[in-house]
């Protein structure tokens, strides 16, 4: 289990506002979401939100990359986990700001698809870095490279895997035939998706083709069950291995995972029009999110945790917090960002989603 080491997570929460879209605006929306970047708030009808950061309707997913990356791939590099989750009514912007339906690196690009380049061209750097350090200073008697006191990395190994949480199934994106997957734990009591294939990648086009795959079959199978892919979690996980050789001629490897997780529209079911199998399948939704909520809030509760209090993270209440255990807890860097309309027609859900932020942060 986490336990143990869950003191050192850090989760940091912030709230992205999308432009009002020509639909909320034809059907007479008016702005009402406003983000103060200076205080990091957000305002809606006279109420105030404050969370670790707040990106306004302008904010480009560029400038949202820069602002929000560097950090989480960081720590990715450097061995240690990092997630980033979407969260927010269907419409909000999730996908868009994910880049998890990408078509590929373009102007307007997500995050996934920025993250894969940066990732890519930081780790051929290095290893190129440490090949021409090994060149310069050839190899010493005790079979050390160069005479950096950095490890350098000389080898690394990148996998990809994208899933889906549909209720409480889990089924492989990657796979045409929809089996749906179980979770077990091993001996270290890591989770892991039994059967869910890790397809190996070798540079960031490679990867972007794997988040291609899994949407295409992501869309076709929500069509074929005549609903729309909203109702469920998307998971795309990027592996890494790394060796690394030390100033004493010791190889280290390390493996990291950075999760994306594009959730499922938060938006509460209507009383009318959502009946048997869709209203079941709704609640499953939610009671999911809520889940998260609590395990979101556990990891961040510095106050009992710098009193040294142990906090029990309820990961168990939910297949979807079972599944991101080891993506959340531990030493992972996670960064939860909430996706807001700023339109006061969508202003209940959207007031919903800053108080479920607001509780998580
Ligand atoms: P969700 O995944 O939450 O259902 P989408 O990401 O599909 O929402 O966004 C809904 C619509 O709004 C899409 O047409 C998308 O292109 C657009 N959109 C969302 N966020 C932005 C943004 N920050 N800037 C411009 N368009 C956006
Ligand atoms: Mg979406």
């Amino acid at each position: 289990m986490a336990a143990t080491n869950e003191t050192s997570s850090q989760v940091r929460v912030g709230v992205r506002i999308r432009p009002i879209t020509s639909k909320e605006s034809s059907e007479g929306g008016k702005v009402v979401a406003e983000a103060n970047a200076f205080d990091r708030t957000v305002g809606i009808s006279k109420r105030k939100f404050t969370y670790d950061s707040v990106f306004h309707s302008n904010v480009s997913n560029e400038e949202l990359y820069n602002n929000v990356a560097p950090p989480l791939l960081d720590a990715f590099l450097n061995g240690y986990n990092a997630t980033i989750l979407a969260y927010g009514q269907t419409g909000s912007g999730k996908t868009y700001t994910m880049g998890s339906e990408a078509g590929g690196l373009n102007e307007s690009a997500g995050l996934i698809p920025r993250f894969l380049s940066g990732m890519f061209t930081t780790l051929f750097e290095r290893k190129s870095a440490s090949v021409k350090s090994a060149l310069r200073s050839p190899s010493k008697t005790d079979g050390s490279v160069g005479n950096s006191q950095i490890p350098s990395l000389i080898d690394f190994r990148v996998s990809a895997s994208f899933l889906e949480v549909y209720g409480e199934d889990i089924y492989d994106l990657l796979d045409e035939d929809r089996t749906s997957l179980k979770l077990r734990e091993d001996t270290n009591g890591q989770v892991f998706v039994v059967g869910l294939r890790k397809n190996p990648v070798v540079n960031a086009d490679d990867a972007m083709g794997i988040l291609n795959t899994g949407t295409m079959n992501r869309t076709t199978a929500a069509t074929l069950m005549n609903c729309t892919s909203s109702r469920s979690h998307a998971v795309f996980t990027i592996h890494l291995k790394q060796t690394t050789r030390t100033s004493e001629g010791v190889d280290i490897t390390t493996t990291s995972c950075m999760t994306f997780v594009d959730l499922a529209g938060s938006e509460r079911m209507k009383k009318t029009g959502a009946e048997g199998e869709r209203m079941k399948e709704g609640i499953k939704i939610n009671e999911g999110l809520l889940a998260l909520g609590n395990v979101i809030n556990a990891l961040g509760d510095d106050e009992r945790l710098e009193k040294g209090e142990k906090v029990h993270v309820p990961y168990r209440q939910s297949k979807l917090t079972r599944l991101l255990q080891d993506a959340l807890g531990g030493n992972s860097q996670t960064l939860f960002l909430a996706c807001v309309s700023p339109s006061d027609t969508n202003a209940s859900e959207t007031i919903s989603t800053l108080q479920y932020a607001n509780r998580a942060r």
